[in-house]
């Protein structure tokens, strides 16, 4: 059964628990970017202005179970009161007596934020217990998490079958309503960008929207391990040797299925990866030994950019090069112009990739940018979410 959405959900006089995504870059006390909170603010208001009394849960960084004084949501909180003009009363745990006194004691005008979840080990374990206790703090349960929607935690799986009223939040249904399209019928040409290190994180989106897409560009470190699996020579370049065979399998298949897989056909390589390395732009997909490739180069944004300026659907996640360091994020910063300048349907997902847009100063004319980047590639890996998947029935 389809989940309900927060409007269907009666929340006037009730408490109302809201797993957000307040999961912000704090640095000495301050937070550094407030993106996730001001998207987590609609459910929010919603439950104020509806009578409802909104207790808002979430983690930050990773305390693994220890109470850590710098992964405190006090910031967040200060935040939050900043924006809401409502009073917060930060909980100095999530769950226990004086939590649920806090839930009890709340005023109409009044926001109670819970303590770190992951203070708790028993939050990533999805402990029943400590699930029930986080249940017993309210009425209604809503999951707006979609950063975390990947993950069966109590807070996201556990604790939902110990609440009857319960509904799918409105940043949670923009993220789901943003990326089905590219699973169902895209406009095309659809084309999908990855970069980025990790290819095993990717391959299983890569297997996904083979068959659905008709450009695949790869960039980042992990087009070497493409570029290796060809024989092409890539010096010493960051290849993972153990995934050359998934590789070869992934080529084989885009050929197979006439999809047009483009990888780099130039690079900026560099001796090594720091800032002043001394660094150039080789002629073609060949890496010399003792230089490792650390951008796309000109050519290829060209080859990249051509696809982007006939896109109908676009898809990116993964930076194209080391873009943390200057001049190696132009052919990053290339790309995100290309994309917003597209006037494609573009989905943006994954923190470099969004850092990049932001920095691109093109972060506006993108279609949807998603506030979660493993959840966003699980889900168009085509796997169920947990967090999602509990909300229904
Ligand atoms: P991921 O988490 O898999 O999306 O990888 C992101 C990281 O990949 C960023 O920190 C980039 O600096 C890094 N990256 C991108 N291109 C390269 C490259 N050519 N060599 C080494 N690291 C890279």
């Amino acid at each position: 059964m389809a989940s309900r959405t927060l409007e269907e959900v009666p929340v006037t006089g009730k408490r109302v628990f809201i797993r957000a995504d307040l999961n912000v870059p704090i640095r000495d006390g301050r937070i550094t970017d407030t993106t996730r909170i001001d998207e987590a603010l609609q459910s929010i208001k919603w439950v104020i202005a509806n009578g409802g009394r909104p207790i808002v849960a979430s983690h930050l960084g990773r305390p693994k179970g220890k109470r850590i004084a710098a992964l405190s949501l006090a910031p967040v909180a200060e935040y939050l009161a900043e924006v809401l003009h409502v009073r917060v009363i930060l909980a100095n745990d999530c769950i226990g007596d004086e939590a649920l006194a806090q839930t009890r004691a709340l005023g109409p005008h009044d926001l109670l934020l819970l303590e770190n979840l992951r203070f708790h080990e028993q939050e990533e374990e999805n402990d029943a217990e400590f699930s029930q206790a986080l249940a017993s703090l309210c009425d209604v349960y809503v999951n707006d998490a979609f950063g975390t929607a990947h993950r069966a935690h109590a807070s996201t799986v556990g604790m939902v079958r110990f609440v009857a009223d319960r509904a799918i939040g409105p940043l949670m249904q923009k993220e789901v309503a943003a990326l089905s399209p590219l699973l169902g019928s895209p406009a095309r040409p659809f084309v999908v960008v990855l970069g980025g290190a990790k290819v095993s994180d990717k391959i299983g989106v890569i297997r996904n929207l083979l068959p659905r897409c008709d450009s695949l560009l790869i960039g980042g470190a992990m087009a070497y391990t493409f570029l290796a699996a060809q024989g092409v020579e890539v010096g010493d370049s960051y290849v993972v040797t153990d995934e050359i065979g998934v590789e070869r399998e992934v080529l084989t298949e885009a050929a197979r299925r006439k999809v047009d897989l483009v990888l780099p056909a130039d690079h900026v390589i560099a001796v090594d990866i720091v800032a002043n390395a001394a660094h150039q732009t080789t002629s073609g997909p060949a890496i010399p030994l003792g230089w490792k490739g650390v951008d796309i180069g000109p050519a290829t944004v060209r080859r990249f950019g051509d696809r982007i300026a006939h896109a109908k659907t676009i898809f990116w996640n993964g930076p194209l090069g080391v873009f943390e360091i200057e001049p190696f994020a132009r052919g990053t910063l290339a790309i995100a112009t290309e994309i917003a300048r597209s006037g494609a349907f573009s989905v943006v997902g994954g923190g470099d990739s969004v850092a990049a847009l932001m920095q691109s100063g093109h972060a506006e004319e993108i279609s949807h940018i998603s506030t979660g980047g493993g959840a966003a590639l699980e889900f168009l890996e085509g796997r169920e979410l947990p967090g999602l998947k509990a909300l229904e029935g």
